[in-house]
């Protein structure tokens, strides 16, 4: 993808939305997704920025046709029913410590008036007209549609009948707006992200806009039409404006730098809402983002799917920032494209990162602490290690951050959490006394506070309980420099990341889409393999040095040669990247004798993807590529497997 984003750095304020839900399902994973990305934007701009200049929207979506029937089936009147299910997002949010500033509903009463203000504005520019409207209606779309979008008859998204209705009805002339809107997205591109998107929007807007109708009188749940009593407004006129109205007092956050929205919602908020707001004169967001769908364990996310979908099930069960640190690891957010939801790769990124990673550097070194009785002294700048901290991409992470490639951000994270427990093991405290001693719990001090701050927005219980072991101050970007950290007294050892079983019932149906998340499960649990291997394996026990449990430790992996150097400061090493589905590494393999660069870049290899980091001459190397060689190392032939596998399969 591109760098065509929109750079929240360079501009002293952030304003995010997220989609306002429709009240007539409950919320699920497919929801939270965007408003877990929404809510770590904010917070990341609020440590840039500060509190006051960042800002973060959501809220819900409640008059329309939709919303009117979903009602009336269930035996109540509108706004009724929409209260009730506007307080399941809402209590939902919150258990996903999702704050925004405002939670909008489109029924508040500030809300009816700044649409009924903004259609006398449109009025009064000559843009709105009464004629009348005869089209094919789709009402979960609140859309009307051509034959020539229907598919086989049906609605294309949601693939049910459409309805023929013909009423009276105000139109916006969007017709008017084509020109404008095309050189919109060439003179700024970043108007529409991703690129594939934008692309879309073009190529249709090209064909031409035709006028769209927003009024409707065959139903009556709406915002009143300013100076006829027969209409109301059409839901996306009124929806949009939320966008504006929820802008902060006086409008003072307005506009906005980024709406989120799912990919349904594209043509709506690209086409119609520049439109809108340029006829009631009234500035342009900077992006709209459209991100793709999530499925759930590798099924379409839908009602059948029970409570497993919800947040309030999924935050019960595996803890809000574990969830949230999922969400933002797994899926490249930024590349708009769909993902899976799948709870084993969430269990799996728990025990391997979270708690085998950060958890554990964050255990050994209060434990450490704890255990010594020696708490770093005052600090000295001449005790900071600055070659571990030259290991900390900061300026990358802020790009990554500013970019909405939040995975790509946690990767540089976790890479700098590798170094650290590198640095544990090379510099071995626990041997150490004195001067020597505090040097090396400063700095591992010092660096947990750094990453504590870098994750607070993804993670933002666990760092919290970090700044209370350790007692950091961690509320700016400005403290992400080495050397600030003010040793508290007495420092206690917590475990903050439990290790989760895999569940049987979790195990994923075999999937069909070609996404990348495709492990299977970890057996990692001790004491399942005692009960399960006796018989089997008793053969060859008694040859073997090491048993089943041990080699169920060992995590063999299908992985993909995504690129391929030449190690800068050694001749026989090479230096590949590789992708293991759920995760990209860097490896250091002594194959320049025997590979071409050429003959690897591409292919799929084997590789223990469970190895502790080491350092090969100034690389860090993540992982071992598997080879098979001949004693004097004259031959040595990489394992490449023979069917076309996807990357990520663990070997067995
Ligand atoms: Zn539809």
């Amino acid at each position: 993808m591109k760098k065509l984003i929109t750079n929240s750095s360079k501009s002293k304020k952030f304003y995010v939305t997220t989609a306002i839900d429709y009240v007539n399902a409950e919320p699920h994973v497919g929801h939270m997704y965007q408003k877990v990305i929404a809510d770590v934007l904010y917070r990341w701009n609020k440590l840039i920025l500060g509190e006051k200049n960042s800002y973060f929207l959501t809220g819900t979506d409640e008059h329309g046709k939709k919303i009117y029937e979903s009602a009336k089936k269930a035996g109540k009147n509108p706004k009724e029913f929409a209260d009730e299910m506007s307080k399941k997002f809402k209590e939902a949010w919150n258990l996903m410590d999702i704050h925004a500033n405002r939670f909008i509903r489109t029924t508040d009463e500030d809300h009816k008036k700044i649409v009924q203000e903004m259609i006398k504005k449109c009025k009064e520019n000559g843009d709105i007209y009464l004629g009348e409207y005869e089209g094919l209606y789709c009402t979960d779309c609140e859309a009307y549609y051509t034959e020539k979008d229907l598919v086989k008859g049906n609605c294309p998204i949601h693939k049910k009948p459409v309805e023929k209705i013909k009423e009276k009805s105000y139109f916006f002339r969007l017709s008017k707006y084509q020109k404008f809107l095309l050189e919109l997205y060439k003179k700024h591109p970043e108007f529409i992200l991703p690129e594939e998107r934008r692309n879309e929007i073009i190529n249709r807007v090209k064909e031409g806009l035709k006028d769209l109708s927003i009024s409707r009188t065959s139903f009556d749940w709406g915002i009143p039409f300013p100076g006829d009593k027969e209409h109301i407004v059409y839901v996306w006129f009124d929806a949009l404006f939320n966008y504006y109205t929820g802008s902060g007092k006086n409008h003072e956050h307005w506009p906005a730098i980024v709406h989120l929205l799912g990919k349904d919602n594209a043509w709506f908020h690209a086409v119609y809402w520049p439109a809108f707001l340029k006829s009631a004169g009234l500035k342009l967001p900077k992006t709209i983002f459209v991100h793709g769908f999530l499925t759930f364990n590798g099924q379409k996310i839908s009602k059948s799917l029970g409570n497993v979908i919800s947040p309030k099930y999924l935050s019960e069960k595996y803890s809000s920032d574990v969830v949230r640190y999922f969400i933002c690891r797994n899926f490249p957010f930024a590349e708009g494209n769909d993902g899976d939801f799948s709870e084993n790769v969430l269990i799996e990124r728990n025990n391997s990162e979270l708690a085998d990673k950060f958890g554990n550097l964050v255990a050994r070194v209060a434990g450490l602490i704890e255990k010594k009785k020696n708490t770093p002294g005052k600090i000295k700048k001449d005790v900071i290690d600055q070659k571990l901290f030259s290991k900390l991409n900061l300026k990358k992470i802020n790009e990554y951050y500013n970019n909405y490639e939040i995975d790509k951000a946690l990767n540089e994270i976790f890479a700098f959490i590798d170094e650290c427990n590198l640095y544990l093991q090379k510099n071995e405290p626990w041997r150490l006394e004195g001067k020597k001693l505090n040097k090396v719990l400063y700095n591992s001090s010092d660096a947990i506070r750094i990453i504590s701050l870098l994750l607070s927005p993804i993670i933002p219980r666990n760092t919290e309980k970090i700044n209370q072991i350790f007692g950091f101050e961690n509320k700016s970007i400005k403290k992400a420099k080495p050397g600030l950290y003010l040793p508290k007294k007495e420092i206690k050892k917590e475990i903050l990341f439990n290790k989760i079983e895999i569940e049987k019932k979790n195990i994923p149906k075999i999937q069909t889409q070609n996404n990348n998340q495709k492990n299977t499960q970890k057996m990692k649990t001790e004491n399942k393999e005692k009960k399960k291997t006796p018989e089997k394996f008793e053969g060859i026990a008694p040859l073997s040095e090491i048993g089943y449990k041990d080699f169920a430790k060992i995590d063999l992996r299908i992985a993909k040669i995504l690129n391929v150097k030449e190690h800068p400061n050694a001749d026989k090493l090479l230096v590949l990247d590789i992708d293991l589905g759920f995760e990209k590494k860097t490896l250091v393999a002594g194959l320049k004798q025997y590979y071409k660069p050429e003959e690897l870049i591409g292919k799929k290899i084997v590789v223990l993807a469970n190895l502790e980091p080491k350092e090969l001459r100034g690389i860090l190397s993540r992982g071992m590529i598997l080879v098979a060689t001949t004693p004097d190392k004259s031959i040595v032939s990489v394992l490449f497997p023979e069917k076309d596998i996807p990357v990520g399969s663990k070997l067995s």
